[in-house]
C-alpha cells in the first residue's frame, strides 16, 4: 500500500503546492530552552536528548553554513532544490522577537527557501511571536509552528517533567487557531492569500516518549 494514496501526507502537500519536493532542513541556531537554564526548571524534560532530535544541525556553524551543508546532502539523496529552514533544536522562539526575526532572515535568504518551521514550547510562544510568523506568512511564505505538547494529561507532564500545563498548551493553540481561522475567512472574502499557516499538532518530540 503507498501512503500517500490513503492519507494527504506532508510531502505530497508541498508537491502539489510547490510543483516540486520541498525538504525540511534541521537548523541548530543555538538556543537554548526555558526548562533547562532555570527560568522553568533545570536539566529539561526527561527525554531531552537534542543530538538525537537534530543529529545534522550543528550550532558551531552558522545558519548559512549549515543550510550549505544539508543542501548538499540532500541534493545527493532527493534532488530537492526547495527548502524549508527547520528551527528545531531546543526551544527557537525562546529570544527577542528583534533576535527571533533577524535568525529566521538570515535563514530565509539562502537559495531555495520557501518557508520557515519553528519548533517550540507553547509556554514560549509571545503575542509578538505570533504577529511575527504571521507576517512572514503574509510574505507568501510557508510557516509552520510546531507546539511540542507531550501528553494531555497534567500528571503525565510533570512527570516527563516537562514544565508547563496542557492548559498552557490549548491556550497557544487557540490563539495560533484564532489567526487560521481570520486567514480562511479573508480567503473566502477573497483578500489576497499568504500561503498556508501550520496548525499545531504534536511535534516529532512525541516519539521520544514512551
Ligand atoms: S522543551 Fe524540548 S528542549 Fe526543552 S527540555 Fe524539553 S525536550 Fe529539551
Amino acid at each position: 500500500m503507498i501512503l500517500s494514496e490513503r492519507i494527504n501526507t506532508f510531502g505530497q502537500d508541498l508537491l502539489r503546492r510547490h510543483g516540486e519536493r520541498v525538504h525540511k532542513i534541521a537548523l541548530d541556531a543555538g538556543f537554548t530552552c526555558p526548562n533547562r537554564d532555570g527560568s522553568k526548571g533545570r536539566g529539561g524534560c526527561s527525554f531531552c536528548n537534542n543530538i538525537s532530535f537534530s543529529p545534522h544541525a550543528d550550532a558551531r556553524l552558522d545558519l548559512a553554513a549549515q543550510i550549505a551543508k544539508a543542501r548538499l546532502a540532500i541534493l545527493r539523496r532527493t534532488r530537492a532544490r526547495k527548502y524549508i529552514a527547520y528551527f528545531q533544536a531546543y526551544t527557537n522562539t525562546y529570544a527577542k522577537v528583534e533576535a527571533l526575526e533577524a535568525l529566521y532572515r538570515e535563514a530565509l535568504k539562502e537559495p531555495g527557501m520557501v518557508g520557515l518551521s519553528v519548533g517550540t514550547r507553547p509556554d514560549c510562544v509571545s503575542s509578538d511571536v505570533l504577529d511575527l510568523l504571521n507576517r512572514f506568512r503574509d510574505q507568501g511564505l510557508e510557516v509552520w509552528l510546531e507546539l511540542g505538547l507531550q501528553s494531555a494529561f497534567d500528571k503525565t507532564l510533570e512527570r516527563v517533567k516537562r514544565g508547563h500545563t496542557f492548559a498552557e498548551y490549548q491556550k497557544t493553540a487557540e490563539k495560533w487557531n484564532v489567526l487560521n481561522a481570520l486567514e480562511t475567512e479573508l480567503r473566502q472574502r477573497g483578500a489576497r492569500q499568504g500561503s498556508r499557516v501550520g496548525t499545531p499538532f504534536l511535534t516529532e518530540e512525541l516519539r521520544h516518549v514512551a
